[in-house]
């Protein structure tokens, strides 16, 4: 058992040593989890982002004093809407499910529409 060399999970390398050693040293463990850190922050923000950006699009199109609105996908599409990401659905009593940025959400409708709204509590 054990005769299987384990590699350096930063540069590949054979490892000498221990058994449950994952890299040659602590310069290949900081290289590698520094890295993983950098790749895991920028992961977190770009979707942040996309997220805020979204939320501030639906902001957008819902009139001053008013709670909810109508618009088309074209409308989201052309202001940069990602549908694939939302913070949270929310599922009515009328089984309507609805996709939330924070507190804004939206609502399929038919033929392309949604309804956008205000959200008041989630
Ligand atoms: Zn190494």
């Amino acid at each position: 058992m054990d005769q299987e060399k384990k590699r350096c999970l930063h540069c590949d390398k054979p490892i000498q040593g221990r058994v449950d050693k994952k890299f040659c040293d602590d310069s290949c463990r900081n290289t590698y989890n520094n890295r993983q850190n950098a790749a895991n922050v920028n992961l977190i923000r770009n979707i942040n982002n996309t997220l805020k950006k979204n939320r501030n699009i639906l902001e957008s199109l819902i009139p001053t004093n008013e709670e909810l609105t109508k618009t088309t996908r074209e409308r989201l599409t052309r202001a940069g809407f990602n549908f694939r990401f939302f913070t949270h659905s929310y599922q009515n009593r009328k089984g309507n499910n609805y996709h939330y940025c924070y507190d804004y959400g939206y609502l399929a409708l038919e033929g392309d529409w949604f309804l956008i709204v205000r959200g008041k509590d989630f």
